[in-house]
């Protein structure tokens, strides 16, 4: 048998239709993040994030954009995403050191990683992502819309589930 092109191609080799493929669905990535940045002045601590330096870190909410489903974990406005919601984040194989954008299971990063796919991936259970639900790496069941919280409140959504990475 032929070895799956996840473990033969690197990400920038790969066509299209692999690259897309290799998106577990998580919706993670729908989550709104934040840089916290230690020099930053006190009460202005969190801003959104376009660039990441080596004192600063990610931190994840548990506010997801509004055009999700949480339940499906399927983007509602896929082909309008960008015109819709300027800040969401299209990671593409041109634009592939924004990966380290990306929570520490998304599929591109772990590859970029080397660190090959989870057990629980898609792509492993004939595209079905129950396993992921399962493992907890999705966000089904743990998000709030932005059109329900003021995000000047941001800070009471601080979550650290996100971060979490199965193999
Ligand atoms: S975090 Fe990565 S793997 Fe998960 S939905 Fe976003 S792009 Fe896809
Ligand atoms: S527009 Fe769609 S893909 Fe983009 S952040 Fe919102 S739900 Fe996610």
């Amino acid at each position: 048998m032929t070895d799956p092109f996840w473990q033969t191609k690197s990400l920038a080799e790969m066509t299209r239709q692999e690259w897309e493929s290799l998106c577990d669905g998580c919706a993670k990535c729908c989550l709104h993040k934040f840089i916290d940045d230690e020099d930053i002045d006190e009460g202005n601590d969190l801003q959104p994030t376009d660039f990441m330096a080596d004192n600063e870190q990610m931190v994840y909410s548990n506010i997801v954009c509004h055009l999700l489903n949480d339940k499906t974990c399927q983007c509602t406005k896929y082909n309008q995403r960008t015109k819709l919601v300027p800040d969401c984040v299209q990671l593409t194989q041109e634009n592939l050191d924004d990966v380290f954008f990306m929570p520490p299971s998304c599929t591109y990063r772990r590859l970029k990683e080397g660190k090959g796919l989870p057990s629980w991936h898609p792509l492993l259970h004939k595209g079905k992502k129950s396993a992921m639900h399962k493992a907890g790496m999705s966000v089904r069941g743990k998000v709030i819309s932005d059109a329900e919280v003021d995000l000047d409140f941001f800070e009471d959504y601080i979550v650290r589930w996100p971060l979490n990475s199965v193999d």
